[in-house]
């Protein structure tokens, strides 16, 4: 059997390298099951603009290089593998279950930063042409639509932001947003509506996608959601940017969520409804969704896990951390008769 850790930490966006890094920085020494996919959805952006400390702009990809990077350096230790199965506790103090495969690894603590996907439509052909002219990354794929007409889905700045960096490759972009108005922010709309080849398609939705000849993609059904009336729309490549889903499928009937799936906490902490099992990042955010926001919280959920190990009664204190005085207890356990 293995040894308790102190703190596993599942996933390794923003929030998870961010927890890794404070945790490690108390002699935590984090166990961080960081996923095949480290980095999150970062590694799927262009240029991150808006995270503060870097005014010339980051590459998403480098800059999750860096949140890895500095973690390891106060030691976190990184596992590249998935986390397949969770067990719990529900007691206080009690000892959680995380398995790779057949390996368990065990832990006081446990911050849950599996993050977010992107959503899918549900519509016929939809998945039957994923990766075959459908896809939910731009950033990723749009070099291989040069020069051809394509579609994105959505009204969001997510939509904005594909369009725009795909109008680089494609001969034209048509947004097609179920809505005449946009829930993108105006300077994103307006950064897109000055490029000649990005042209709106409102409000429709798309009923259906069809292959063509080759067997990729070679058009959409649009409807009208006004008038019902359909319309085919010639693409070759299909980005859908409608917003994403907490990938909180790892530890439902076992953690509380809400009605959309997001882990739900306790008031302004990172505690989940388990004793010792915390929250953060985009699993638990459907507001604000920002690299910055996610890994503040995973510094949150760090600090709610040290102080837990620290001032938990019946919690053995981790021998690097220093004694705390329960006058200045931060973390009263909801199961404390008193
Ligand atoms: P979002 O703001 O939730 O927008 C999702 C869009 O997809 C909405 O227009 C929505 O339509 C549409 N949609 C949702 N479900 C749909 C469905 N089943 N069929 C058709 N359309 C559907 O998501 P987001 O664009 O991913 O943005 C998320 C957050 O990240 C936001 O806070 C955003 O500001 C931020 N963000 C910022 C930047 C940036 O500043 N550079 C870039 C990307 C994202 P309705 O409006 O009709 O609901």
């Amino acid at each position: 059997m293995s040894e308790v850790e102190n703190v596993i930490i599942v996933g390794s966006g923003p929030a998870g390298y961010t927890a890794a890094l404070y945790t490690a920085r108390a002699n935590l020494n984090p166990l961080v099951i960081e996923g095949f996919a480290w980095g999150g959805l970062l590694q799927q952006t262009t240029d991150v603009e808006n995270y503060p400390g870097f005014p010339a702009g980051i590459m998403g990809p480098e800059m999750m290089m860096k949140f890895r990077e500095q973690a390891e350096r106060f030691g976190a230790r990184l596992l590249t593998e998935q986390a397949d199965r969770v067990e719990l506790s529900e007691e206080v103090g009690g000892v959680h279950s995380v398995w790779v495969g057949d390996t368990e690894h065990r832990a006081r603590t446990v911050v849950l930063a599996m993050g977010a996907e992107h959503k899918k439509l549900g519509v016929e052909g939809e998945d039957t042409l994923a990766g075959r002219g459908i896809s939910y990354c731009a950033t990723c794929d749009a070099a291989f639509f040069k020069d051809v007409p394509t579609i994105i889905v959505g009204g969001g700045d997510s939509a904005m932001e594909e369009a725009i960096f795909l109008s680089k490759f494609a001969s034209k972009v048509m947004i097609v947003h179920r809505r005449a108005e946009f829930r993108a922010s105006k300077i994103m709309l307006e950064r897109a509506r000055e490029q000649e080849n990005i042209e709106f398609l409102t409000p429709y939705r798309v009923e259906r996608f069809v292959a063509g000849d080759s067997g990729a993609l070679g058009h959409a059904e649009l409807v009208d959601t006004e008038t019902g009336e359909t319309r085919e729309v010639l693409a070759s490549g299909t980005f859908v940017a409608i917003g994403h889903e907490p990938q909180s499928e790892l530890v439902r009937g076992q953690i509380d969520v809400d009605e959309n799936g997001y882990v739900i906490t306790d008031g302004r902490s990172t505690r989940t409804n388990r004793p010792g099992v915390f929250g953060a990042g985009d699993l638990v955010d459907h507001t604000y969704r920002q690299a910055v926001t996610a890994a503040g919280s995973g510094c949150q959920a760090a600090l709610d896990a040290e102080w837990y190990l620290r001032d938990t009664p019946g919690v053995p204190v981790p021998d690097a951390m220093p004694i705390g005085d329960p006058a200045t207890a931060q973390w009263a356990p909801a199961a404390d008769p008193a």
